[in-house]
């Protein structure tokens, strides 16, 4: 209409602009569904209820520190976080300092702290180097409380055997812990690779350049005795399967948040693997957000909420760091960055970590009784011993013959799987 009336073309200007706010005034007083359309994804539904109350979050990927005692305490009652577990709860390679200072922490925060312990590879491959390894995680559970095993990226990428070779994940050596794991009703939460983009050449065009370049050691672009990424995958792949009595943690979603239809295979193929989604927000978020939505509804009772925090004394870590450490104010933007990310619909989000990627990222909105499970439900169930000591007498006790996969024991949902239309 306006169009149509002849005017002076400062007039004309005037009016235009005056007709604009009126429609910027009208969709956000009287129509809240054109705001919606401007900043949120019409694809996710908006799933969570004004009635939905966020429950108290386990964060199943943490590296704490003693000295962060005071810290943890803030960074726990002002996220709304319950418990966190500390993947750093450490070896016994210099006798018992590390696990009493650790089962300290844990008394000290009431069950809030739940330690794993790592084993020591400094003697690796030596006699009887397994059966110790054994050992000493039944004492760290027994004596120390410890409720899990974590196997650090060393495997395939640092640890030696006495001959100087790499030890691959699938390494049979290893065989005496895993089993140990499965007869404690304890995980193994275990870091296999790393972002394909570290096996690619450390230059302004990888899209880790800003990680890279503050951290170049954790290149393996000149490392020809690494293997490619995806034949560490595979390593991985066949330890779970020759393992089936044993629950692993597949941490940083599967280890390969690049390829979300092969973390859904690997979930099909090896019903003993769960996920975490720590510090890979930014990278399974790159995925249209239809899609990672269908995978969160299809393996909800899979998916751990994790972030990769570390706290200590004199360091803070929110998933990965860059040049600038992050401060104590930078916590709960950390948290509300995973939170609008699972809960919203938002389009182009700034993604937790963004030294991890400069791209945004489209929220996924699950349902509640979904973030119900990722945010808490599952995480109880994993640290239940007697729950994983079930699951473990219900499997084979050895390999199982690829093809003949025995039905996943860790069972669909008991509520009905969402079915919002996905995209
Ligand atoms: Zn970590």
């Amino acid at each position: 209409m306006i169009a149509r009336v002849s005017l002076p073309p400062r007039l004309a200007a005037v009016v235009l602009l005056a007709a604009g706010l009126a429609c910027l005034a009208l969709t956000s007083c009287r129509r809240p569904e054109a705001v919606r359309a401007s900043t949120e994804n019409p694809a996710i539904p908006r799933p969570v209820p004004s009635t939905w109350v966020r429950p108290l979050i386990i964060d199943m990927h943490g590296h704490l520190d003693p000295s962060g005692a005071a810290r943890l305490v803030r960074i726990l009652t002002e996220n709304g976080i319950d418990k966190v577990v500390n993947l750093s709860g450490g070896s016994y390679r210099h006798g018992p300092a590390d696990w009493e200072a650790a089962k300290a922490l844990a008394d000290q925060f009431g069950g809030r702290v739940i330690n794993f312990a790592s084993p020591d590879w400094s003697m690796f491959g030596v006699r009887g180097w397994a059966e110790r390894e054994a050992g000493r995680l039944q004492e760290a559970v027994d004596r120390y409380g410890f409720r899990g095993l974590k196997i650090t990226k060393a495997l395939g990428l640092g640890a030696v055997d006495q001959d100087d070779r790499l030890v691959a994940p699938d390494d049979p050596r290893l065989q005496p812990l895993w089993a140990k794991a499965a007869e404690l009703g304890v995980p193994v939460s275990i870091h296999v690779a790393d972002p394909r983009a570290f096996w690619l050449p450390t230059t302004p065009q990888n899209e880790r350049w800003d990680e890279l370049k503050v951290h170049p050691y954790w290149s393996y672009a000149d490392r020809p005795e690494v293997l490619p990424w995806p034949e560490l995958l595979q390593q991985a792949e066949r330890l779970y399967r020759a393992n089936p009595r044993t629950t692993f943690v597949a941490v940083h979603f599967g280890n390969a948040a690049e390829d979300l239809d092969y973390v859904d295979g690997l979930l099909d193929r090896n019903p003993n693997v769960v996920i975490d989604i720590a510090a890979r927000v930014g990278e399974f978020g790159r995925h249209p957000a239809g899609k990672v939505r269908q995978f969160f509804l299809k393996r909800q009772d899979r998916v751990l909420f994790g972030t990769d925090m570390g706290v200590g004394g004199d360091f803070l870590m929110l998933g990965s760091n860059g040049a600038v450490e992050p401060g104590i104010e930078d916590v709960a933007p950390f948290f509300q960055a995973h939170f609008r990310y699972l809960e919203s619909a938002l389009r182009q989000i700034d993604h937790p970590s963004p030294i991890q990627g400069r791209w945004k990222v489209d929220a996924i909105g699950l349902p509640p009784q979904v973030l119900d499970k990722l945010y808490r439900g599952n995480a109880l169930r994993l640290l239940d011993r007697d729950t994983l000591r079930k699951f473990a007498q219900s499997r084979p006790a050895s390999a199982v013959v690829p093809g003949q996969l025995p039905a996943p024991a860790w069972t669909p949902a008991p509520l009905p799987l969402d079915t919002s239309p996905s995209h």
